[in-house]
């Protein structure tokens, strides 16, 4: 058992533009401090609650951004008892939020659980995770859990392997059913057929963690923050700035008033979204409110709210090559599309880098992020197709400058790799 002591991540935490409602510890929280703090409030009505989440309009914190009431009501009407599983299994390198939430607020996560099981009908829970003192926290927080209800609720830790696959929904109902941790195809969808078989809930523990907040302020109190669009606030782990930063936002704000806030200067050449996931924007994306409609009609996402900043002096076309190599690495070999796909384009991005590439390459690239999108077991692919098709949007002059064998911003010969934005964190994680 790893120790609890060695709980910290390498990151700065704080809010921008709003109350904190998630960030509002700096060590871990006990047991008697959340509930001091007003946490396991009795629950009488579950279904006043959920309607109070639909009137919140809260959406997955994971990467779709699914309205998590649409996904409860439609899991406690399928033909037997529903399964939960929390998962707090953070695939992307550059996020470091679930392990954070686990770490230090492992009963707010299991207090939305305890509501998530309510409201749903649920009455077996898994916590899935790969970080093991994320795994150790949740357990130690397990033997303290003191709340009514939670005798009616089976909670397992189901540790896992870290990888980037592993923390899609497929892949957990896999692994936490006896197999490996890979994707599989869909249909059907955990939701209809999931962990032995039954209709599956799979919330990442950020949304979990917001049910309670929306108990504690109703719907109203919820949308104060946020905006119409994208409500409430969300765990932003930002990279790319002088120290790597975990900070609680209100949908809406924008990326210049955040990196005003946490005193980054200089100019932005643009941002990569979502952790690895959804792509690059120029600098343009300063000043595009962040919620979901906003980012998404820019042609990008807010994924798991990771955003990792490309100063003016990291070459963009750098950053997609080191991207795509991780996708040719990590992606889990079994879609050929994916395997053979994935390190097609990073070879192109490689030859970029080195300014081996010729127009003919790039045009390849340009459609294999259009033909292979969508092509893949998982969204692997897509996040693979994602960079490539936005570094030749949003940086078409970069391109140009390397299959010319120049970049103002590469060192000569030519240009090296930017190594990707991850986040090291303590535990093996
Ligand atoms: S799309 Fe890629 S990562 Fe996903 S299952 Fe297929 S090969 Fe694995």
């Amino acid at each position: 058992m790893s120790t609890l002591a060695s709980r910290a991540l390498p990151v700065r935490t704080g809010a921008v533009g709003v109350e904190p409602r998630l960030l509002t510890v700096d060590e871990r929280e006990s047991v008697d401090d959340y509930l001091a703090g007003g946490g396991y409030r009795p629950l009488r009505n579950p279904e006043r609650l959920l309607e109070q989440v639909a009137a919140a309009g809260v959406r997955g914190r994971g990467g779709a951004a699914f309205p998590i009431a649409r996904k409860m009501v439609t899991v406690r009407s399928g033909s037997s008892a529903p399964v939960l599983v929390a998962n707090g299994e953070e695939g992307e390198p550059a996020s470091v939020k679930d392990k954070w939430l686990l770490r230090f607020r492992p009963h707010l996560v299991l207090d939305g659980l305890r509501l998530a099981a309510a409201m749903t009908g649920a009455q077996q829970a898994y916590m899935y995770v790969s970080d093991p003192v994320s795994a150790d926290s949740v357990e130690q927080a397990l033997t303290e859990f003191p709340a009514e209800g939670w005798n009616e609720i089976d909670i397992a830790v189901h540790r896992v392997a870290p990888t980037y696959v592993a923390g899609e929904e497929t892949a957990a109902v896999r692994s936490i059913g006896g197999g490996p941790a890979l994707p599989q195809d869909k249909p059907p969808r955990p939701f209809e057929v999931g962990v032995h078989g039954r209709p599956t809930q799979i919330s990442n523990v950020e949304t979990l963690a917001h049910l309670p907040v929306v108990q504690r302020l109703g719907a109203d109190g919820y949308r104060a923050a946020g905006t119409a669009d994208s409500s409430g606030t969300f765990l932003m782990t930002l990279t790319g700035v002088e120290h790597p930063q975990l900070l609680e936002v209100p949908f809406g704000i924008s990326l210049r008033e955040i990196l005003v806030a946490v005193g980054h200067s200089g100019d932005l050449r643009g941002a990569l979204m979502g952790g690895y996931f959804a792509g690059l924007l120029s600098g343009r994306v300063l000043d595009l409110p962040l919620d979901h409609g906003t980012i998404a009609g820019a042609g990008s996402g807010l994924g798991c709210g990771a955003v990792a900043v490309l100063d003016a002096g990291t070459c963009p076309v750098g950053v997609a090559a080191g991207v795509l190599s991780y996708f040719a690495r990590e992606n889990a070999g079994q879609c050929g599309s994916c395997f053979n796909g994935t390190a097609a384009m990073a070879a192109v991005l490689d030859a970029l880098c080195t300014g081996e590439a010729t127009g003919a390459d790039v045009q390849r690239l340009q459609r294999w992020s259009t033909v292979l999108r969508g092509r893949g077991a998982c969204g692997t692919l897509d996040g693979a197709t994602n960079i490539a098709a936005t570094v030749l949007r949003e940086f078409p002059a970069e391109i140009e400058e390397h299959l010319e064998s120049r970049c103002s911003s590469c060192p000569p010969p030519a240009v090296r790799r930017r190594p990707p934005y991850a986040v090291l964190t303590e535990g093996g994680a």
